[in-house]
């Protein structure tokens, strides 16, 4: 039985007073769940967002996690961050290879393995995004990308690290852009993703999460969720506020009444 994952993918947003707002924000609409909860803010809120959390009574209840690293522990690299500084910040989870890197800072599926590896040997859990064009899409070349996104990507994976990794397929055309897969669509593409994952991992694949990621809102996540091989979800814009972040928490949780509010 997999624990379904919601995480929150901030982006550039939130100064330090915005992350610690919607750390007492979501205190007040989360609730009992048993859904795992991660939040991402950007690299300077993290601090702060700990803080709040602890403050709030959710640390142990909310995971934090890097949007990025760098796949060196120190060194000459300006402007970025390491493994160990994130995981000294208190995070537990980070974000790779979003579609974001991908096409605006020309991040590659052998730079993901990198910093993946240097995730896994540092102590953070990974997720790890792979996702098609509209234009791959249209061409038929979906699985054929996402086959080769995840065996680049994972190429350094470690073993025994299977059950910690977290994929998110998330389809570019469906980020910000308020066009989301359809439940039918994205299971589609998360059972392809979860057969290839047995290829690679063995029987640790059925342990794997997979979440969808691509305007994920509080209408529409109950539908996405409740598809066998989506396991959680990826949120951008709706993350945002922590009412609408909790809405869809509770739409990941069978048979909460939250769920629509
Ligand atoms: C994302 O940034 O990973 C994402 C899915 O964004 P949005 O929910 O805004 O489409």
């Amino acid at each position: 039985m997999r624990t379904p994952i919601i995480a929150a993918n901030w982006k550039m947003q939130k100064t330090t007073g915005e992350a610690a707002a919607f750390a007492e924000g979501l205190a007040e609409h989360l609730g009992d769940s048993p859904v795992e909860v991660v939040v991402a803010p950007p690299f300077t809120a993290l601090g702060a967002f700990a803080s709040a959390l602890s403050a709030a009574g959710l640390d142990g209840r909310v995971s934090i996690a890097g949007q990025n690293v760098h796949a060196e522990p120190a060194g000459a690299f300006t402007g970025e961050v390491s493994v160990p500084m994130l995981v000294d910040v208190g995070c537990r989870y980070v974000i790779l290879g979003h579609s974001e890197r991908r096409a605006l800072f020309g991040e590659s599926s052998g730079v993901v393995a990198d910093k993946l590896r240097a995730a896994q040997s540092g102590g953070l859990r990974a997720i790890v995004c792979i996702g098609e064009t509209l234009q791959e899409r249209e061409d038929e070349r979906t699985f054929e990308v996402l086959a080769a996104q995840l065996d680049e990507s994972l190429a350094s994976a470690d073993s025994r690290r299977w059950p910690e990794l977290v994929i998110a397929y998330e389809p570019v055309w469906a980020i910000g852009t308020g066009r989301t897969a359809s439940p039918e669509e994205a299971q589609a593409a998360h059972a392809f993703v979860r057969e290839r994952l047995s290829g690679l991992a063995g029987a640790a694949s059925t342990e794997i999460r997979i979440q969808y990621g691509g305007s994920v809102k509080p209408e529409n996540a109950a539908d996405l969720l409740a598809r066998p091989d989506i396991d959680g979800a990826l949120v951008g814009g709706a993350s945002l506020d922590p009412k609408s972040f909790s809405a869809i928490i509770h739409s990941g949780s069978p048979g909460d009444s939250r769920a629509a509010e």
